[in-house]
Parts: C-alpha cells; structure tokens; sequence
C-alpha cells in the first residue's frame, strides 16, 4: 500500500481564541508577513523533498488545516499549488476561518484545484462568538459559507456546543441557521477546557464558565436529530454528511491507512516499511527502528519549521490492531469482522472477543451485518468505549 493522505499544517491565526490549545500563534500585520515569509519556503522545501521520493505520487487527498490556513491570503494560493506539482489528489480541503475568506480567495483556490472548504463557524451567536475569542460574526460567517458556495466547493463547518452563555435554544437556532445555508457537511464538537487556555483559567475563578455535560449530550443528541431530518446522516462520532459528501481524508485517520504530515507541528503515520523507505526526511528514525525491532507502525510530529526535530511513537503490531479497533469505534459502521478477526489474529481470539463482549453487554456496541458498530450510548461514553479497545494494546 502506498501513502495516500497528506496533511499541512499552517500555524497562524489572526488571534488566539480563548480555548484553543492548538499550534498557532496570533499575528496580524508586519508580524504576519515576517512569519509567514520565513514559514513558506521551509514548508516547500519539506513538500519537495518528500515529492523527490515519490511519497506524493499516490497522494488521493489533502487537508491543509492549522491555525487558520486563510491568513495566508493569496500564499495559500501558491501552496496548493506547490502540492499539485507532485500530485493530482481527488479531495483538497483548505480550513478558513470568516474573517479571512472572501470572494477573490475563494476564486483563487477554486482555480488552483481546492475542492473543499471547511469553514470554523463554531456559533451563530455574536455574543457566545465573543465569548470564546473568535473574530467573526454571525454576518461574517454566512457571507463566508455563501463565497464558498459559489466559488463551487463543497462546503463543510464547523460547530460547538458547549460554549460560555450558549443555551439549548440557541444552538437550536445555530443548527437551524446552518441547515439553512445548505452546507454539504457539518462537524459538531463539545467545548472542552483545555489546560492553560485563557478560557480554562477564567473558569477557575468562574465555575459559570465549565461546560454542561449533560447540556453538551444533550445538543449534540439536538444536532444528530436536526441533521438527520434534514438530510445529514451521521458517519462519525461528530461528522454529519449529505449523500456523497463524508470527508475521504479523515477516513485515512479512522482505518489505518498511512499519512504524511508536513508542516510544524503536522502529524504522520506511516508503516515500518514506508518509514523506512523515508528514513532520510525523518531525523533520528533509523537510530529507533533499528532499536525496535518489534515495532510495525511509526506515528511522527514534526517539532519545528525546518523538520530538524520529530517526535517519534513505535508501535507494535498489538498496539497497531487495538488502536485500529479504537479508532474503528469513532465510526458509524464501526469495524467489519473481517478486521476484527485480523485483530484477533494479532492480539488472540479469547482477549478480542472478551472485549467486544464486554461492550456489547454494557450498550456500547452492537453487531450489526457483519460489522461491530457504536452505539449512541457508546459514543456518549467515547472514553469508556476507545478505552475497552485500546486496553488490547497491553499483553497484560
Ligand atoms: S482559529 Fe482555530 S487554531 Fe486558530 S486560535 Fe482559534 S481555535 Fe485555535
């Protein structure tokens, strides 16, 4: 198998929003384009290098995520365009945020072989929308979804429940607002308080501020509900998409196909063999495969913008099954048998059926035409559920 899926990272944004935990760094003017300026060239010279080895040859989809790749302007422009130079993949996605997307940049990367926009809304509410430190406004981001629109995209956002001052009636009016604009796809997450954020300090002194558990389950029970009737069928624990429109790069993160990440602070997972064949571009690797004989699937970060330093996590056959059987769960369809009598192969039969079992008799899955399947109540408990799969890894 060859490598299919290709991740960028931009990290930029124009401002830090108060929950995020992500890496970006907010910059706008002179700061910006210094940044900018010095990120890019290292960014292309990753790209090429990679490109010289024949790891984008088979390249099928691409996401360019950060950060906030639209503050890049027209230089977002020029890296998809860098891209294409090695590959010709069926699905390009660029994330924007509102307050950096128009008409012309939407042009712009129609014309330069963008297929998919996916739009950070996260609210239809200006206040909950300043809560949280976004630039844009309700207006904003319906202008936003409407360019993408026309540009020709499909167009995926963004939403998030769970927020400062958010009620369960106004992200019903959120939902009921995005369903309007007809987009093809929508990705529904919880707020969750990441340590160190802005927002996670101000609810140490602000217990208003935590979010609701249960009104997070319960919008997120609103959103599936919503979504369905409205034509949205849910294929993956926060993913909602018309017929035809289910995002082909995530699926590569949820079955355990292999994935560059260029770009600091990019994310790859690739086979033993594939890292091998790529050793040259992965600082230090050669050094840990050859003291891990054992290991069969290598995941890498990059640490900075030149690519001098990646961290590296070894896993072994045993972890690569659970953790496929793990990621499996976030699916609708869940995990074919075929897959899971591979992982019982790996793992043995008694500890696999054990734990499917186990999560069959407490609700959290359920056999389905062949397939192990979440259930709702499995997805509510996402950690109790992942937990039971990736326990597998342990030979304990
Ligand atoms: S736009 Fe996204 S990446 Fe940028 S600060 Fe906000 S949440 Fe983080």
């Amino acid at each position: 198998m060859s490598v299919s899926a290709l991740y960028l990272h931009i990290p930029f944004c124009h401002a830090k929003c108060a929950y995020c935990d992500f890496d970006s760094c907010g910059l706008t003017g002179a700061a910006l384009d210094g940044a900018i300026a010095s990120y890019l060239p290292q960014l292309f010279e990753r790209i090429d290098a990679f490109g010289r080895t024949g790891a984008l040859d088979h390249i099928e989809t691409v996401y360019v995520g950060g950060g906030t790749p639209s503050v890049l302007g027209r230089s977002l422009v020029d890296v998809v365009a860098r891209v294409r130079t090695w590959c010709d993949p069926v699905e390009m996605t660029c994330e924007v945020n509102p307050e950096s997307f128009d008409m012309p940049l939407a042009e712009g990367l129609a014309r330069a072989g963008v297929t998919r926009i996916s739009c950070g809304v996260q609210s239809l509410h200006d206040d909950e929308l300043a809560e949280i430190g976004r630039l844009h406004t309700r207006a904003t981001a319906l202008e936003a979804l409407r360019c993408a629109r026309a540009a020709g995209f499909d167009v995926s956002c963004d939403l998030m429940c769970g927020l400062p001052g958010q009620t369960y009636e106004s992200w019903l009016e959120t939902l009921q607002g995005i369903i309007a604009e007809e987009p093809d796809h929508v990705s529904v997450y919880p707020l969750t308080l990441e340590a160190g954020t802005p927002l996670a300090q101000r609810a140490v002194r602000d217990g208003s501020l935590m979010p609701d558990e249960d009104l997070q389950a319960d919008c997120m029970e609103a959103a599936e509900r919503r979504l369905g009737r409205a034509g949205y069928a849910r294929y993956e624990v926060a993913s909602y998409a018309r017929p035809g429109h289910a995002c082909m790069h995530n699926q590569a993160y949820w079955t355990g196909r292999s994935y560059l990440g260029i770009g600091r602070s990019a994310a790859g997972m690739l086979s033993r063999s594939e890292a091998t064949r790529y050793a040259a571009l992965l600082p230090g690797l050669s050094e840990q495969l050859d003291a891990s004989w054992d290991a069969a699937r290598v995941r890498f970060v990059q640490l900075d913008d030149a690519a001098e330093h990646v961290a590296y996590e070894l896993l072994t056959a045993r972890e690569a099954a659970a953790e496929d059987l793990m990621l499996g769960m976030r699916r609708s369809c869940g995990v074919h048998a075929s897959d899971i009598a591979h992982a019982a192969h790996v793992i043995g039969e008694d500890a696999v059926d054990e734990v499917a079992r186990i999560a069959c008799r407490r609700g959290l899955a359920r056999w389905c035409d062949a397939r192990l399947v979440p259930t709702e109540q499995g997805w509510l408990l996402g950690n109790e559920l992942y937990g039971l799969m990736w326990d597998l890894a342990d030979p304990a």
